[in-house]
């Protein structure tokens, strides 16, 4: 059989492989990256498609995004995101390479030549790279190996720089990324349910249809600060953000926004749902005893979100919840819909305390 190495053109292999991988680990914004990987490797090896599958944080799938660089009608490499929700051959494939971390070398029925390779990161895969050609994979088996170690490596370096360093939280940079991933994985939920698909696989529970944003505020920390030293003050900063963590479910997305300051995008079915789940949150923590400090309270304030609300104009209806609560004795959750609706907020409300700008 040929060798795919053999369609290349152009310059030495070692020079298109480096300008090839340089290409793709120039990207910052991970679907980019994941966008120019599959078209690089396509364009590298010349195959008939590559795909690349990613496991989420959440467990609730196998698989959740799916990215595949094929050629169209006119022989052109196009990349397109596809339903992470499908299942069946090669998905089931993939998923055993995954799960075992070994790679899988087979010929499909109709004799497409089929390379699957995990892509590893602390001995755990986080996805896996797929390549289909009418040629023997054989001969690139150690780059593709290769491109899936980088592309491991790459992605941590990304996720790293989205994390606050002190409670491990998704920091406020990675706001505006997270919450269009969030809407996006919602749209394609109500895609699926719109065309009847099993809801079960899909990303989030199948009561869950709205985002909403909610901003927490710890009460008096300065007075933690001062009554106990900066040491203590953080400390507190940390436990709270893994009870948060503990408290939300794992499709909830949390931030640490600010010195004390969290922001929490919570999938719901409606607004009792996600008032329920905040106020149970700040009941827990009203009832914890923290090492030497003690009782702590904290005020939550939310607003719902649509993918056709500006994020920052939702950030501040929640600040002015969070705001009402603060002027109205803290250590309580107040939606900005229902206050709104119950004439609290005038026109007279303040600008809240987070600095938005
Ligand atoms: P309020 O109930 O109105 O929120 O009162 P507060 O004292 O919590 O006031 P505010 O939220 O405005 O101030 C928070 C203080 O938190 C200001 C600053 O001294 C402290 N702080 C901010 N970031 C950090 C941090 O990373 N670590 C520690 N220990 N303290 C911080
Ligand atoms: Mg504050
Ligand atoms: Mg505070």
């Amino acid at each position: 059989m040929r060798s795919p190495w053999h369609s290349l053109a152009g310059g030495p292999p070692e020079s298109r492989l480096l300008a090839s991988v340089a290409e793709f680990t120039h990207h910052r914004d991970i679907d980019a990256l994941d966008h120019s990987l599959v078209l690089s490797l396509a364009e590298l090896i010349s195959v008939s498609s590559v795909t690349l599958c990613k496991r989420g944080e959440s467990l609730q799938l196998p698989v959740d995004s799916i990215v595949v660089c094929s050629r169209n009608a006119a022989g052109a490499f196009v990349v397109e995101a596809l339903d992470p929700s499908r299942d069946g051959d090669p998905i089931d494939t993939i998923v055993c390479a995954m799960e075992t971390l070994e790679a899988i070398s087979d010929v499909t029925e109709d004799g497409t030549c089929r390379l699957v390779i995990p892509i590893q990161r602390d001995h755990a895969a986080i996805g896996a790279l797929m390549l289909e050609s009418e040629d023997s994979l054989d001969g690139v088996r150690n780059m593709v190996e290769g491109y899936a170690r980088i592309y491991g490596n790459y992605i941590a370096l990304l996720n790293e720089s989205e994390r606050d360093k002190l409670t491990g939280l998704y920091n406020r940079r990675s706001f505006e990324q997270r919450l269009q991933r969030l809407l996006k994985l919602q749209r394609q939920r109500a895609r699926a349910a719109a065309k009847g698909e099993d809801e079960r696989r899909l990303p989030f529970e199948a009561d869950v249809s709205q985002i909403w944003l909610a901003i927490l505020d710890i009460d008096h920390f300065k007075r933690i600060n001062d009554t106990y030293g900066h040491v203590y003050g953080d400390e507190v900063i940390l436990m709270l953000a893994q009870q948060m963590r503990h408290s939300f479910r794992q499709s909830d997305v949390l931030f640490r926004f600010g010195g004390e300051e969290f922001v929490m995008l919570i999938a719901a079915q409606d607004e009792r749902v996600a008032h329920m789940a905040l106020d149970r949150f700040r009941h827990f923590v009203a009832e914890h005893a923290f090492p030497q400090v003690g009782h702590v309270t904290v005020s939550i304030g939310y607003a719902r979100i649509t993918e056709n609300d500006y994020p920052e104009i939702v950030l501040d209806r929640a600040d002015k919840a969070l705001y009402f609560a603060k002027e109205n004795g803290r250590n309580s959750v107040h939606g900005y819909e229902a206050l709104t609706e119950r004439g609290e907020l005038g026109a007279a409300v303040a600008l809240g305390s987070i600095d938005l700008f």
